[in-house]
């Protein structure tokens, strides 16, 4: 999802239906401003959240939207899906048409998801540079071992990718139920993991993402805009 930035002169020509070399003495005169500061070059670049204004008139002035949702199983992590009902679909809001997705879940994997509009935070998020922990708690078809915990620790080798997964993070709660932390999002990553151990992940649920975890309050399949709190403590990340 690219994160639209434009120049200032090139936002104002398209509005004013003019040139861009119509645009300097527009600027020059001090008609125009970014975020309340009058801005008068024409090589000023705007966010896709800078709110723009013309003579008092606003141009620009999208809001930033961040949601948590508690996926259902049997829903696509996916905007538009021809078969399947979406996770964008399962959102009673006028707004989810502006919205993707920060990371995938597969069809049966319930819990933690994100949906923004906004491009940068969601690349950020979702790189494995920045290490964001993503935990989750996985049934077992079969008994677990402690061998499984130095496996997951010290990474595993996925040989269609040729990649080894960062190191992860186990906790075994009971024979057949642990939480699993990741940085990473390979596809079907933790069914991958458990399968080198021949072991089927029977249900997997994603209980947190970095700070942000569900509380219980958020039913599933309901949605909810992130707190100014959660939204500041899940960006530290
Ligand atoms: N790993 C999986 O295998 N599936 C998911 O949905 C998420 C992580």
């Amino acid at each position: 999802m690219p994160t639209k930035y434009i120049r200032l002169d090139r936002l104002i020509s398209q509005f004013m239906g003019c040139s861009r070399g119509d645009v300097r003495p527009v600027l020059a005169q001090g008609r125009v401003t970014v975020d309340g500061e009058v801005a008068t070059m024409i090589n000023h670049v705007v966010g896709e959240f800078s709110q723009v204004m013309l003579d008092g008139q606003v141009l620009r002035n999208k809001k930033p939207i961040y949601v948590m949702l508690n996926k259902p199983r049997g829903v696509v992590s996916a905007t538009k899906d021809d078969k399947q009902k979406t996770v964008i679909e399962l959102l009673n809001r006028d707004d989810r048409d502006q919205l993707h997705i920060v990371g995938r879940l597969d069809f049966n994997t319930t819990g933690l998801m994100l949906l923004t509009n906004d491009g940068r935070w969601s690349r950020r998020l979702t790189e494995p540079k920045t290490k964001v922990m993503k935990w989750y708690t996985a049934t077992l078809q079969n008994p677990i071992t402690n061998e499984y915990r130095d496996a997951f620790t010290q990474g595993m080798y996925f040989a269609y990718e040729d990649i080894t997964t960062l190191p992860a993070k186990l906790h075994i709660i009971s024979d057949y139920v642990v939480k699993v932390g990741i940085v990473e999002g390979k596809y079907h990553q933790i069914k991958r993991m458990f399968g080198q151990f021949d072991n089927a992940v029977v249900a997997l649920h994603r209980d947190s993402i970095g700070s942000l975890a569900l509380d219980g309050e958020l039913l599933v399949g309901q949605n909810r805009d992130l707190t100014k709190q959660e939204f500041d403590d899940l960006s530290a990340s």
